[in-house]
């Protein structure tokens, strides 16, 4: 295993939402995943089992169904937005300990999603979480350039002013840390045994790749990560 590298410089501290800042087993995240389904579904006039092949093929080719949706059918990103983010925020419990630990960071922390903004606020706000954060970004302040496009990362650290080597970024897509780990973020994968990203064949990113090159560290729990390696230094 390589050496770690410090994270003594770190103050600027990015954490995707779905399934990072709450756990992907909350089984919460299904709920969006099925409503997307739904749409493109109804969409295009197509048979759920169609349209489900069809939003993972968009997941691997655009970075999100709504780019895909945006690119070849010129969809209307609101109404999509709307929809499938409207889901039971019950399924996600406040962890109070993440809270403590997000609160204990020094330097500024932001929220960094595909989703919109308004689901990053609703869902920071049901996990009380939302006060700590500086800044939430979604699609819509990419102008709809989602991650893993390099546009996403660029437009992001420009309108917050962050030295990529002063960030650290926090992930549970493989494939959306190999561009900060480029622009010299640190990376940290957040996994769990329910996988989202990989039901595709993703341009070589599958989860048995080796993918260690571009994250730097790997844990299944984001509040005992900051525990070990950031405040009990
Ligand atoms: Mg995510």
């Amino acid at each position: 295993m390589k050496q770690k590298p410090s994270l003594s410089n770190i103050n600027n501290w990015i954490f995707d939402l779905d399934n990072t800042l709450y756990r992907a087993d909350a089984d919460f995240f299904s709920q969006i995943d099925k409503k997307i389904t739904l749409y493109i579904s109804k969409y295009l006039k197509i048979p759920e089992t169609n349209a489900r092949l069809q939003q993972k093929e968009f997941l691997r080719d655009y970075g999100t169904s709504l780019s895909g949706l945006m690119d070849v059918y010129n969809m209307d990103p609101e109404e999509f937005l709307e929809f499938v983010h409207d889901v039971n925020l019950s399924f996600l419990i406040p962890q109070p300990k993440l809270r403590e630990n997000i609160q204990l960071l020094k330097g500024r922390k932001f929220v960094f999603t595909n989703g919109s903004r308004k689901h990053a606020l609703n869902v920071t706000n049901h996990l009380n979480l939302n006060d700590l954060f500086d800044g939430s970004f979604g699609i819509e302040d990419t102008n709809y350039n989602p991650k893993p496009n390099e546009n996403a990362y660029d437009i992001f650290c420009e309108h917050y002013q962050i030295d990529p080597n002063s960030a650290i970024f926090f992930e549970d897509s493989p494939r959306n840390l190999i561009i900060p780990k480029k622009m010299g973020m640190k990376t940290v994968l957040v996994t769990s045994d329910i996988d989202y990203n990989h039901e595709f064949n993703s341009k070589g990113l599958e989860i048995n790749d080796n993918i260690t090159d571009w994250i730097d560290f790997k844990t299944n729990d984001i509040e005992s990560w900051l525990t070990e390696h950031i405040l009990s230094e």
